[in-house]
């Protein structure tokens, strides 16, 4: 780093005394520097402030960090972080400043990032959601009239028509289901609603009933903690625990099918966690599953997109917290995810 430039200025606007740092720093002589007034080494679009910052000095108040550009000899300018203070009894301005130009560099650079990241992400965003939107209708005309096909025409075609259509239908299906989580995963930007008070044995109960048929079907037994109320969005909520219990439901094994939705509040936390006694997940894959499209099975194995979880992800990072899972091969698995126990006041909504 540069050593500070040390500075005495008079009230009338020009330098007195600069030390050397000045010269090496801006390039200019000392002669050059005391021959204008200062002002005119300033940035032309720091002038107002700066002239407002001087005021202030001859009223007294300190400056203790202003910011402004000054022009080097080369043409191109420095940005100067300034401590000053004025003696009314000399009419002079003691200052120093600090070139701080790589700092404000790296700042303007990580704000470009960010803006041009936040774009990025509206785009994308935008684009899934008119994507999968405007796939949805074609798709379900194919999908119909295929259907209409299959009930009109089974068994009347040879074999492999039989099997032709077969194909054809499953595929609409798939792309279906597709394109119904990819629109699920949109509209978590798209249709994000405030963060309520939100009573999660209501949410759970909802969630049941919306599964009872898949509940049923693997003769699940569901039970649950008494739960709390939580800031949250309430259906992105019921959809975090609906992926969750429906994947618990889906990868199940033999056994009589338990699932267990549990709770505890840990250092501002509330901790959620859905324990199934399924056929597991090796760690190594813990972290991959939450990507998107990432699956860990044949389609023939289990049916699936691969989004689920990747939804789950984000639902749990829009509401300040996280989501992770704990499991073995065989030994079943419990996914935990936190839900910050904040005041409504202080949910920044
Ligand atoms: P999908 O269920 O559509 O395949 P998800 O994103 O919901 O996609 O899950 C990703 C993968 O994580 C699944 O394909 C599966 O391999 C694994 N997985 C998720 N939940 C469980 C679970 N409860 N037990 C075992 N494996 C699971």
């Amino acid at each position: 780093m540069s050593l500070d430039m040390l500075c005495i200025a008079g009230f009338d606007g020009y330098f007195k005394l600069l030390n050397p740092a000045w010269e090496k720093n801006l390039g200019y002589s000392r002669e050059e520097l005391t021959r204008e007034p200062y002002l005119h080494f300033v940035h032309p679009e720091d002038r107002e402030r700066t002239t407002a910052e001087a005021a202030k000095l001859t009223t007294g108040v300190d400056t203790v960090s202003f910011e402004n550009r000054y022009r080097c000899k080369d043409g191109s300018y420095k940005w100067l972080l300034w401590v000053s203070t004025a003696d009314f009894q000399t009419q002079l301005l003691y200052a120093a400043a600090r070139d701080i130009t790589d700092r404000k560099k790296a700042e303007e650079e990580l704000q470009q990032a960010a803006a041009e990241l936040k774009r990025s992400n509206e785009a994308l965003a935008q684009f899934a959601y008119v994507a999968s939107h405007d796939l949805h209708e074609p798709l379900r005309m194919v999908a119909s009239f295929v259907q209409l096909i299959e009930q009109r025409y089974k068994g009347k075609l040879d074999a492999q028509g039989d099997q032709f259509i077969a194909f054809a239908s499953d595929g609409a299906k798939r792309m279906q289901a597709l394109i119904n989580d990819l629109l699920a995963l949109s509209r978590l930007q798209t249709r994000a609603n405030p963060l309520m008070p939100t009573d999660c044995a209501g949410v759970l109960r909802n969630v049941q009933a919306d599964l009872l048929l898949a509940i049923t079907e693997a003769k699940a037994v569901i039970t649950h903690d008494p739960m709390p109320t939580v800031m949250a969005d309430s259906s992105q909520l019921a959809q975090l625990f609906q992926n969750l219990i429906a994947n618990a439901l889906k990868f199940r094994s033999a056994t009589p099918v338990r699932i267990h939705i549990g709770v505890k509040h840990e250092t501002g936390n509330w901790v959620f966690s859905v324990r199934d006694n399924g056929i597991g997940i090796d760690p190594k894959f813990s972290e991959r599953i939450f990507g998107i499209f990432q699956r860990l099975h044949a389609r023939d194995e289990f049916q699936g997109t691969g989004i689920g979880l990747a939804v789950c992800k984000q639902i749990a990072e829009r509401h300040g917290g996280r989501i992770w899972v704990e499991s073995q091969p065989g030994q079943g698995s419990t996914f935990f995810f936190t839900i910050p126990d904040k005041k409504p006041a202080e949910s920044g909504y």
